[in-house]
């Protein structure tokens, strides 16, 4: 088979969505982001088994990705949409019970004109500039707007991975502003807002990439391994260059292996040269570009050549990857592309 593995570890996200829970301290409910298909891990089962855990709301992009929710839980859960009411969304919001969360005049209107007395919440726009409803039009739209109860008042945060940027304490301020008094349940933590304290918690968390192990939840769990099969190895003699652009000449006579994964599969190209595989603690250096489909890798110091290498695991955790990469954790994840065979682990109850 030569496709990766991405062995992703239900138990631990389920942990670090408990873990986050505590963090939001008492009486605060902790929602579960899965959008972009649970950041790429696969949202049926996550959503399934943060639901076992305990999560009674979860939030996505888009409706379709509402949709492949309720699949996964049946009725019950609630199902926010964060792109809100969208012209051609009103059968699947009403038929698989979504609660959009509206972001325009133009949305609300849609919303209360097509479906009215459906669930909705509002996003309000405190200074990301984004999404949301801005501080003039909510003042116009409030006072009628509560009255048809909206289930949640909720905005984000831009700058909450860096707790000193002077932008959170702005956007805190402007929330009050526009949601003190209304009586509502309010939401403007995700992760990173959990972490900056209770002051920002609010009646609802909603973190996403700290339940997948990823920054700026230090103390998550890593959650995931991607093991490469190798396909193939050769021996490389002093002077001969390794993959396109002949960008790794070999110093000393070298075993190569070339291993099933490429830009295709979400492995940045920028990584050429740079990152490190790994065969249980022992690192191996990735040589010459990144390709397609494939990778190659220095094994010339391991006692015998491997089945598979790791490109992410305990050594080497998604954010320690997207940095080598200049990226994010955020995007790698999202980028790990559809070839892998997903493995969902996970103690039976
Ligand atoms: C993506 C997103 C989240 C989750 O953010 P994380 O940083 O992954 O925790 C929460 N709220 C909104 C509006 C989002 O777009």
């Amino acid at each position: 088979m030569a496709t990766g593995t991405l062995t992703i570890d239900l138990d631990a996200i389920a942990a670090n969505w408990r873990a986050l829970d505590r963090m939001s301290g008492p009486g605060v409910q902790t929602a579960a982001v899965v959008k972009a298909d649970a950041y790429g891990l696969g949202v049926t089962r996550i959503a399934r088994s943060l639901a076992a855990a305990g999560a009674r709301r979860f939030f996505v992009a888009q409706s379709e990705e509402g949709a492949a929710v309720r699949q996964a839980l049946g009725p019950g859960p609630q199902i926010a949409v964060l792109s809100g009411h969208m012209a051609g969304d009103t059968e699947m919001i009403h038929d698989l019970d979504l609660t959009p969360m509206l972001n325009s005049l133009e949305q609300i209107t849609r919303h209360l004109e097509s479906l009215p007395g459906h669930p909705f919440g509002v996003q309000l726009d405190t200074g990301m500039n984004r999404l949301g409803v801005e501080m003039l039009e909510w003042q116009a739209v409030a006072p009628i707007l509560i009255d048809t109860g909206p289930e949640l008042l909720m905005s984000h945060l831009a700058c909450a991975d860096e707790p000193d940027h002077p932008l959170n304490e702005a956007q805190l301020a402007a929330f009050h502003k526009m949601t003190d008094g209304t009586g509502l349940p309010r939401s403007l933590a995700a992760t990173g807002g959990i972490l900056l304290g209770p002051r920002y918690h609010f009646d609802l968390t909603r973190p996403g990439v700290g339940l997948y192990g990823g920054l700026p939840h230090e103390a998550a769990i890593p959650a995931l391994t991607l093991s490469l099969p190798v396909i193939q190895t050769r021996e490389v003699a002093p002077g001969e260059a390794v993959g396109y652009g002949c960008t790794w000449v070999a110093d000393r006579p070298s075993l190569i292996a070339t291993l099933a994964a490429g830009y295709a599969d979400g492995l940045p190209r920028t990584l050429s040269n740079k990152a490190h595989l790994w065969d249980g603690d022992t690192p191996c250096p990735l040589v010459g570009r990144v390709s397609m489909d494939l990778i190659t890798v220095d094994i010339t110091h391991l006692p015998e050549v491997p089945k598979s290498l790791d490109i992410l695991g305990p050594n080497q955790p998604v954010d320690a990857l997207a940095d080598m990469a200049g990226t994010i954790g955020y995007e790698l994840l999202t980028a790990l592309g559809p070839r892998y065979t997903r493995r969902y682990q996970e103690r039976p109850a």
